[in-house]
């Protein structure tokens, strides 16, 4: 069974231009490929075979041009090849299916009958695009071919029949260009700043019309002379010919979108995006329609709503006479859509149509791309429209006061990742009035970024690594600089427009980004950027505002974005901002929504006070050793360690208990009734001891004790694995007095607070317990303190005692610990360190390559290894609710704070997640959708 592409014998002779197969030589390919069970192709036009629905089957530009064609709306006819394809190819080394040829006759016979063109035919030659088209749509990363079954002959054909000389060589030159640069691997190379045909296309230029001038000032025989040596270029650098028959070319290209499922930018993207491999790209083959053949034609790209702020406006860009290719390569610098309402105003009428029809179809803001061919408009893209976290606030909270979508499927429409984007910092308003704006371009990006500025992705990465606030500023960007743009600070373009790349790409990462700034000259060469009659070097700081599109010299201040003013700071004036609305009014919706409450990790009554502020109903984890870092603390703290009898032991206590209690007392405040989860002493003793010898010296002076013990205590307490070693309960096991005193602290705090009129509602947490019995055995001076306590204070304390699950042990005996444990909190920091056997700390010298090689899709610990550690949280909820069935569960490590862990949390039922202040608002997103999802089967 023949397992490529390659042309069957009947069929090749017959050769050259005139590659199309007779109709019923298709018609039998398609029976037998109906036999053969297997469908690779799918019609849209006239008849379409797949709908919207389809994405991983069709890709989403294959599934949505089906859709458009379904709702009436005009798409060139053509077909997709699904994505069953790719994984065959990739599964059988590079191979098609046997019958895929013969459906692809069938295909391109189709679109023949629909258009009345003949695909390499001598009087009306078809031209076809060929698209890649992946699930999700991955922005510059798979290359599409335009006008594809041009050759010396097929062009005049064209040529005569549109009676348009310069259209048909325009064509041309662009399809040896294209094809060359995706097919034929004709590309920049590292040495290189431009794209080799680029350059050809300039000199040209330069000795033909004496400079730079727009690429539709190019006469029929400039074209010619181009395609002339884009072809010589081609054979030097690829070493073949280009090739003349339409169906080799359509092979070729094919095979290429394919292959580029594999190339380093495509992998690059997936792994950030966390694309898995398996799913494959799709091809479309689609009838051309032509945007360059003259000033009744152009191309364009238009969203639904703009999506860099949300509002409510027909946005986007075209260019007269140009292929879809130059709107989006950000070669020339495209014209606002609304200026086709003077050009052209019935194709303007005609998008305005199509905008209110995508809109209440899709329900979603679109983002699509369209052509004019003589003053018809054709459509060749639609997908959900790539948007700023403020943009799509902003839409979800319009489109439910349309009635187009309900609060719920609003709290959806809001990534959980991209949220903190809202409470990013902006410009400060006072600092602003000061700084020198140098230069206007289009705001792409959101938010203000300050940094130092770099010229090539290269060095921006190698600054960033550094540590330096990075600027990317490029004359434009490509998918090569995708790496110094995700290190960048912000990104500063000097040509394109909302839809070039550096826009694309600055709206899905959120990242601050201004485009199009024409009065920025980027000099590569001499790595400069001048503007404003002054030079600036690689180093030098500018600093740029995505919100507004203002560029400034030098370092700019920023200050808390409104919706932290509004609710931290109490700023009146923020509170009346729309923004500041919109988010409160989400996040109320996200609490209706939730089954999960979500809780803090704060260690300061000012962090307790902000995370509250942001809607945390209480503490998942206060660290108590943080607090004895501060001011002298630190120094009874050592005492207490260098002690060597019981009795100073505890006259060292004596001295911590008042510190602690303050603290304690200041977070039940900050907390205004709810609960408050305090672990004891967790990490090892010596952390805590000085470890040079000076130190040492300053430390005996200070307290009284000779320089000598001080480092022998600290040899003493050298650990070979301190992360297994003494630590955790372990320590409160050994020295029980320490446990006694947190205790008390806490205790007497309460009843303070509680006196106070605030009900307080501490629960107290033993770490890094495996066994039932250390438990009880810090239980029970709990307890005794606890008893003491509400003697001495007349007091009634509410209180918890519960442990956290951080080791496998711990995961597996949970219902022995249930016992005796009120709650658990799983600690999944160090539960993901013992449940992998892997130092967080280090995992820097082989993580990232483990990702490369995809063992763990993502960092474990940042997203729960949800089928390796997650069974051991799963295994802990399971048993722990069978001992203890009303038990309280919780999870307080570092993925308490992440969107995706936080649906496995959800899925194995916990009460709460706990994370840091300012992930607040995430959690409590990634929360009511994880709900929503789990009821919907999301
Ligand atoms: P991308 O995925 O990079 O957006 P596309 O496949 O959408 O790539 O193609 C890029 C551009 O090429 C489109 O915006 C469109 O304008 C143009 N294009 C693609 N197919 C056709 C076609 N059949 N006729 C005219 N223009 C096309
Ligand atoms: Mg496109
Ligand atoms: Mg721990």
């Amino acid at each position: 069974m023949a397992k490529t592409l390659a042309r069957k014998k009947s069929a090749a002779k017959k050769g050259g231009a005139k590659a199309t197969p007779k109709r019923s030589a298709a018609k039998s390919a398609t029976s037998k490929a109906a036999k053969a069970g297997g469908k690779y192709v799918y019609l849209f036009g006239k008849k379409t075979d797949g709908n919207g629905s389809m994405k991983p089957l069709l890709g989403g530009k294959g599934a949505n041009l089906a859709e458009m064609c379904r709702i009436g709306l005009p798409v060139p006819p053509g077909f997709t090849i699904s994505t069953e394809v790719c994984t065959y190819y990739y599964a059988n080394k590079r191979t098609y299916p046997s019958t895929l040829r013969g459906q692809m006759e069938a295909g391109i016979a189709s679109i023949e009958q629909q258009t009345g063109k003949t695909f390499g035919d001598l009087k009306n030659p078809l031209l076809v695009s060929v698209r890649s088209g992946a699930r999700d749509s991955m922005p510059g990363m798979m290359d599409t071919i335009l006008n594809l079954g041009l050759n010396d002959q097929t062009v005049e054909a064209l040529s005569v029949k549109t009676n348009n000389a310069r259209f048909a060589w325009d064509c041309y030159r662009r399809f040896v260009q294209m094809y060359g640069d995706v097919v034929l691997g004709v590309q920049k190379r590292p040495d290189e700043d431009h794209e080799p045909f680029e350059t050809v296309i300039e000199k040209l230029k330069h000795e033909r019309h004496h400079g730079d001038v727009e690429d539709t000032k190019l006469s029929v025989a400039d074209l010619k002379e181009l395609v002339a040596r884009f072809k010589k270029l081609v054979k030097e650098r690829a070493g073949k010919q280009f090739p003349d028959s339409p169906w080799d070319q359509l092979l070729g290209a094919v095979g290429a979108v394919f292959g580029s499922w594999m190339n380093d930018r495509a992998i690059v993207y997936r792994r950030k995006y966390n694309i898995p491999t398996e799913w494959g790209t799709a091809v479309n083959v689609q009838a051309m329609v032509y945007g360059n053949t003259g000033d009744t034609s152009g191309s364009g790209v238009a969203f639904t709503r703009n999506p860099a702020n949300g509002v409510k406006e027909f946005y986007g860009e075209f260019l007269i006479n140009a292929q879809g290719e130059d709107v989006v390569a950000g070669v020339r610098t495209p014209e606002p859509v609304a200026e086709l309402k003077k050009e052209m105003p019935k194709a303007f009428a005609e998008l305005e149509r199509i905008r209110q029809t995508l809109e209440k179809h899709f329900k979603d803001v679109q983002d699509f791309e369209f052509t004019i061919e003589d003053g018809v408009v054709y459509m060749l893209q639609t997908r959900n429209g790539k948007r700023t976290a403020m943009a799509a606030l902003k839409f979800s909270m319009d489109m439910f006061k349309e009635k187009l979508i309900d609060w719920k499927t609003a709290v959806m429409r809001n990534p959980a990742d991209q949220l903190e984007q809202l409470l990013a910092p902006v410009f400060d308003a006072a600092e602003v009035e000061k700084a020198k704006a140098i230069a206007t371009g289009l705001p792409a990006g959101p938010g203000a970024a300050s940094g130092q500025i770099y010229l090539n992705a290269e060095r921006a990465v190698v600054a960033a690594d550094k540590g330096e606030k990075v600027l990317l500023v490029r004359v434009e960007t490509s998918p090569e600089d995708l790496r110094g743009m995700i290190a960048a600070e912000g990104i500063l373009t000097a040509r394109g427009g909302v839809s070039s790349h550096a826009a694309l790409v600055a709206r899905q990462m959120g990242k601050v980004c201004v485009c199009g700034a024409a009065a920025i000259e980027v000099d590569y060469q001499s790595r400069t950027v001048k503007v404003d009659g002054k030079t600036y070097k690689e180093g030098d700081w500018m600093s740029i505002d995505g919100t507004v599109g203002k560029v400034y010299a030098g370092q700019v201040k920023t200050a808390p974005s409104e919706i932290v003013a509004g609710l931290i700071n109490g700023d009146e004036t923020a509170k009346k901002t729309e923004k500041f609305k919109h988010f409160q009014q989400l996040m109320k919706w996200c609490s209706d929504a939730s089954r999960m409450s979500v809780r803090t990790n704060a260690d300061t009554p000012e962090q307790t006070a902000n995370a509250v502020a942001f809607g945390a109903v209480g503490i998942g984890l206060t660290r108590t050793e943080h607090m004895f870092f501060e001011g002298d603390r630190i120094d009874a703290m050592r005492e207490m360690i260098l002690a060597e009898t019981l009795e100073e032991r505890k006259a060292a206590l004596a001295k911590l208990l008042p510190y602690q209690r303050e603290d304690f007392a200041g977070i039940f405040r900050a907390l205004k009734g709810y609960p408050a989860t305090i672990r004891f002493l967790d990490p090892p003793l010596h952390e805590f001891l000085p470890h040079t010898q000076q130190q040492q010296q300053e430390l005996a002076k200070k307290i009284g004790v000779g320089a000598a013990r001080i480092h022998q205590r600290v040899e003493q307490l050298h650990e070979f694995n301190p992360m297994l070693g003494f630590r955790g309960c372990r320590l409160g096991i050994g020295y029980p007095e320490i446990s006694a005193m947190q205790a008390r602290a806490v205790f007497e705090a309460a009843a303070e607070v509680q006196k106070e009129g605030i009900k307080v509602r501490p629960e107290i947490m033993i770490p890094l317990v495996g066994f039932k019995k250390e438990l009880d055995l810090q239980i029970e001076v709990v307890h005794q303190a606890a008893r003491e306590v509400q003697a001495e204070k007349k007091v009634k304390l509410n209180y918890l005692v519960g442990t956290m699950i951080e080791i496998p042990r711990g995961a597996l005996t949970a219902d022995e610990i249930a016992q005796s444990a009120e709650f658990f909190s799983f600690g999944t920091n160090d539960l993901t360190q013992t449940g992998l056997g892997m130092s967080r700390d280090d995992s820097g010298s082989f993580l990232p390559n483990y990702q490369e090689l995809e063992i763990v899709k993502k960092n474990p610990f940042a997203t729960i290894d949800a089928s390796g550690v997650g069974q051991l949280v799963d295994i802990a909820v399971k048993k722990g609710r069978a001992s203890r069935p009303n038990i309280k569960l919780g999870i307080c490590g570092e993925h308490g704070g992440d969107p995706a862990s936080i649906h496995f949390f959800e899925k194995v039922g916990l009460d709460y997640v706990s994370c840091s202040p300012y992930r607040v608002p995430v959690a409590r997103l990634a929360a009511a959708q994880a709900a929503l999802g789990a009821k919907t089967g999301e």
